[in-house]
């Protein structure tokens, strides 16, 4: 499951191989996608906007695609085996001596440059919690705007508060500043709810040296709660429980001594 640092480490290898190259080929499968026009383009930059990966050509289009739990890229030199099947790449692009694959994503789309800011998701993603500086201001704003009731666990996951978390790093901020998922961020001050969002940011900044992607085992190895579900906490040895939270109804991760609510002891 990608989250913002996947794809952050995702854009840092694009951008390093395709950047300043001019696209020789392009191909998808997507009905409808008019990537022909990307050829003899230059590829000016490639951005990670939360979970959203943006890449930049020459004289205006922006290709969009979104990871949610199935897309990856893959970035191979001419002639290298792909680590998926064929069937698999969605689009595929050419450039210099590398080729840059789309697996399985399911939003892959062109924007006019223009369309971007009024666009559905893009344009309403809030700031993007590896960008330095962090914009704690902004996401505060954008955090108090919703309900009173809104749990801590369900506002981490808010793209629109903020863009690039997902369910692992709002697992583990969580537990590490001692907050159940439950708890309403309305019970929590400027600098806590500050605190948490920073917390987030430097947890996945700690996983960003590492250029392939580390899938999180069966029994969270390396993790604090995240998958840990009946396994000892490392603090405190309760037994991590998890449930369902929000209306997406991502599993949540917590342990129960070291991250107490009233509004959630079942
Ligand atoms: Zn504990």
């Amino acid at each position: 499951m990608p989250e913002g640092d996947t794809l952050f480490r995702t854009a840092v290898a694009l951008r390093r191989w395709l950047v300043g190259e001019v696209v020789t080929a392009a191909r998808t499968r997507v009905p409808g996608l008019a990537v022909a026009r990307l050829v003899g383009r230059r590829i000016e930059a490639v951005e990670a906007r939360g979970k959203h990966l943006l890449i930049r050509f020459e004289d205006g289009p922006v290709l969009h695609t979104h990871m949610r739990m199935t897309g990856s890229w893959h970035v191979y030199r001419q002639g290298d085996r792909w680590r998926r099947p064929e069937r698999q790449a969605r689009l595929v692009i050419e450039a210099g001596d590398h080729v840059a694959v789309c697996f399985n994503a399911p939003v892959i789309e062109l924007l006019a440059p223009q369309a971007e800011r009024v666009h559905p998701s893009l344009g309403r993603l809030g700031p993007d919690v590896l960008a330095e500086p962090l914009d704690l201001d902004g996401i505060l704003l954008r955090a108090r705007t919703r309900p009173a009731e809104t749990a801590l666990g369900e506002l981490l996951l808010d793209q629109q508060v903020l863009a690039g978390i997902g369910n692992i790093y709002r697992s583990e901020a969580l537990y590490v500043c001692g907050h159940n998922p439950w708890t309403s961020h309305s019970q929590l001050a400027d600098e806590e709810l500050v605190k948490l969002v920073e917390c987030a940011a430097s947890l996945m900044r700690a996983n960003l040296p590492h250029v392939v992607a580390r899938d999180v085992g069966r029994h969270g190895e390396g993790r604090s709660v995240y998958r840990r579900a009946g396994r000892p906490c490392r603090r405190c040895g309760a037994a991590i429980r998890a449930r369902a939270l929000g209306e997406q109804a991502r599993i949540a991760y917590w342990c129960p001594t070291c991250q107490p609510s009233g509004q959630a002891s079942g």
